[in-house]
């Protein structure tokens, strides 16, 4: 199973162009899509979750044509939206119940097993009972992982997921992605450089809508290796340093500020060698690109 992408492009009626042919072959398993607010991940997901149009370009999972056979995509697609609004005063398992029957499980039997198994690998089944407003952040993007799975979806799109969740409730929360990304296509996006690192195994990143870098992540760390050198510093003598050097990210370290700056070569004897992450391949791509509004 493939989801093929090619040369996607948008522009909305206000005149900003959101993708500007987006092109990604994208596998099965997890897969991570990195980029700064406004850079169009959402315009993405939403294309190919059939909410909204594209202007041009293609997006093919196998032989289903996203674009156009829309019905048809509702049927293998489960979606988490980054603004997941619940029913507060119903339960989470009346109201998994009630999906299931809106997405034509009609089968009461069949349908009380698939609630039961959706609460469980969600980690919810004790709190089936109390209505979804009393739910904490994590609790409730767990039940919306619950609802984006009935029906067996082969496509997962999630959208932003972790926003908001304390660090226990978002590990439990990668967890669960991972146990589905095994058997189907998850798109996980996000502007968190960790979720992506910790969980997929291939990624891209998009700036200002366009595909900036894709790959596996350790290749692309592989690719600034070497390139990656770090400083502390004054915080006043930052100006300074980004007028002669590309500084592509800025740390608060004990007081200090750290500067990471890519370069060929060792800017000068007082900078040290850093060991790139995947958080590097992200700010080299985007700074240069944003006009370093974002250091
Ligand atoms: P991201 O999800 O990466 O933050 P979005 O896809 O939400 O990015 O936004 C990409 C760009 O398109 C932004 O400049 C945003 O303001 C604009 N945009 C998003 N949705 C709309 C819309 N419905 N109408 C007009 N502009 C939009």
């Amino acid at each position: 199973m493939e989801l093929k992408i090619k040369n996607l492009s948008k522009t909305y009626s206000n005149g900003v162009h959101a993708l500007k042919g987006i092109t990604l072959n994208i596998p099965q398993g997890m897969f991570g899509l990195l980029g700064p607010n406004g850079a169009g991940k959402s315009s993405l997901m939403r294309t190919l979750a059939t909410l909204q149009q594209a202007d041009s370009g293609s997006a093919t999972l196998d032989d289903l044509d996203i674009l156009k056979d829309k019905a048809e995509v509702r049927k293998i697609l489960g979606y988490l939206p980054q603004e997941f609004g619940v029913y507060p005063k119903v339960s989470s398992y009346n109201m998994l119940d009630h999906i299931a029957s809106l997405k034509g499980i009609s089968n009461k039997g069949e349908r009380k097993e698939l609630v039961a198994s959706l609460l469980n690998k969600t980690n919810l089944w004790d709190v089936r009972n109390k209505s979804l407003g009393t739910y904490s952040g994590g609790m409730k993007q767990r039940f919306g992982i619950a609802q984006a799975l009935i029906g067996d979806p082969k496509l997962i799109i999630v959208d932003e997921p972790t926003a908001g969740l304390d660090p226990a409730e978002r590990n439990r929360f990668h967890n669960l992605l991972c146990e589905i990304g095994e058997n189907t296509i998850v798109i996980l996006s996000t502007h968190i450089v960790e979720d992506i690192s910790n969980l997929c195994n291939n990624m891209a990143i998009i700036c200002l809508g366009e595909v900036v870098a894709k790959g596996i992540p350790n290749e692309l760390t592989e690719g600034v290796k070497g390139r990656i050198w770090t400083k502390a510093i004054e915080k006043d003598e930052l100006a300074h340093y980004k007028t002669d050097l590309q500084v592509i990210s800025t740390h608060l370290k004990a007081g200090k500020t750290v500067i990471h700056v890519l370069s060929d070569n060792k800017p000068d004897a007082s900078f040290e060698a850093f060991a790139a992450n995947l958080e590097d391949v992200y700010f080299a791509e985007i700074t240069s690109r944003m006009n370093s509004t974002l250091v």
